[in-house]
């Protein structure tokens, strides 16, 4: 959906932010779909894009078997991960580069040992990296320039458009911010699709002659097809790039899929790759609640998407940082009010919690006696810092008092990020 564009485009970034923007906005529970390089290309290659040979392994013998097997010039190995920016990434292993390039088949079991079982950081990941499970083995083929080119549903146009820069490659965010001059975008008809005057044009803009114009033509109408075939949101091909002998290939490849065209993508739907979720996320869905994990140290439980952000922003100005928050949703039951502690306290960074609660359809007493039922049961020895407002506040109140527990009660949402700043334990 041309809507939550931006918000893809913060998740790809893989920043907290970005992933807490995505998932608020969703307030119904949704899978989103992940696909990994090797499946979005396989993909590309059934739809007639032209893509490397690649086999995919997920142990370093395998690798090797597959590299020996493609009988290339050349093998690309690169890490499968969800993020971009592999290239300039490095393993925990201390391997640098999620892609390497080898002219000797043999190399490749080695590389794969140092890649596989460790955590690739990118530009794109948070610093821990994200576990690599799988290798794609591909030949390599010579590059003798690298473009950009995708297509996009985009806002400002209400509708697909095409973007595409001449200077594509591992440096396309630094050629956006300072050289705009050389992003081109051409918006395309719904109704008509990729006129071949747009084809030539863009093929043209992003530096591609002679023949090689028509061949990236070709290419960008495949590409355009096959993004109104599978429902996609965005595609985006960096490198698109050209051989020294006048081949034009998609050397890598990022589809976002349309969430809401699950029911006619089934195949491409059940392909989904959940690895690279937070396993807490996972686990609070199953109690209907929503889970964001994040950096900081202050746990937030909150209900409402708008709470949520307000109540992360505040503790942000007041000098803290959020370590995650999880979101009660309306039509709550004590039940819920357990897991959700369970759920915050199990991240290990979690130092103090804040509750936020605003109860509209929320009764705060069901708050309430959830709360002083958790923190007993799951013996809770940090602070806890509890807002409550709204139906039935007063009994809520009475109830936290009368409990014994030593719980800081806030009175309004600034002085309880002011509380719960000031009792994170000095380091
Ligand atoms: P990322 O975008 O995650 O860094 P890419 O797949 O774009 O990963 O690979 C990074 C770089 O590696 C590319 O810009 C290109 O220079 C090189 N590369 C990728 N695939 C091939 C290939 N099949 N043959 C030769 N070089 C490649
Ligand atoms: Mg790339």
């Amino acid at each position: 959906m041309a809507a939550s564009l931006s918000l893809r485009a913060a998740r790809r970034l893989g920043t907290p932010a970005g992933r807490a923007a995505r998932q608020v906005v969703r307030l119904v529970p949704v899978r989103w779909l992940n696909l990994q390089e090797y499946q979005s290309k396989k993909i590309m290659a059934d739809h007639g894009v032209t893509v490397q040979r690649f086999f995919v392994a997920d142990n370093s013998q395998d690798a090797l078997e597959a590299a020996k097997r493609l009988k290339a010039k050349e093998i690309v190995l690169k890490a499968q991960i969800l993020a971009g920016g592999r290239g300039k990434g490095s393993f925990t292993s201390g391997l640098k580069g999620g892609v390497h390039l080898t002219k000797n088949p043999e190399d490749v079991g080695q590389l794969a040992e140092q890649m596989l079982g460790y955590h690739l950081i990118t530009k794109q990941t948070t610093k821990e990296g994200v576990k690599v499970r799988k290798v794609m083995v591909a030949e390599a083929l010579d590059i003798a320039r690298e473009t950009y080119l995708a297509i996009l549903m985009d806002r400002a146009y209400n509708g697909p458009i095409m973007v595409g820069s001449p200077q594509g490659g591992m440096d396309i965010e630094e050629v956006a911010a300072t050289k705009p001059e050389l992003i081109f975008k051409e918006p395309i008809d719904i109704f008509e699709g990729i006129r071949q005057d747009q084809a030539f044009r863009m093929a043209a803009n992003i530096g591609f002659k002679g023949p090689q114009q028509q061949k990236a033509a070709e290419q960008i109408q495949k590409l355009y097809s096959l993004f109104l075939k599978v429902d996609a949101t965005q595609l985006e091909v960096n490198p698109f790039g050209e051989t020294p002998d006048g081949q034009v290939v998609c050397f890598d490849a990022k589809i976002n899929f349309d969430d809401n065209a699950e029911f006619r993508q089934k195949e491409i739907f059940s392909q989904d790759d959940v690895s690279e979720t937070d396993p807490l996320e996972n686990e609070a869905a199953k109690y209907d609640l929503k889970y964001i994990g994040m950096d900081g140290n202050i746990a937030c439980f909150v209900n409402g998407a708008g709470l949520a952000m307000a109540t992360c922003d505040i503790i942000d100005l007041h000098g803290g940082k959020p370590a995650n928050f999880l979101d009660l949703g309306g039509g709550v039951q004590e039940d819920q009010v357990y897991q959700a502690f369970k759920l915050l306290t199990a991240d290990p960074k979690v130092e103090v919690i804040l509750v936020n609660i605003f109860g509209g359809i929320v009764n705060c007493a069901i708050i309430a006696n959830g709360i002083t039922k958790a923190s007993r049961e799951l013996k809770l020895e940090m602070p806890l810092v509890v807002r409550l407002e709204g139906t039935n506040v007063n009994e809520a109140k009475r109830i936290l008092r009368e409990s014994g527990l030593p719980i800081a009660s806030a009175s309004d949402l600034e002085d309880a990020a002011r509380i719960a700043v000031a009792s994170v334990p000095a380091k």
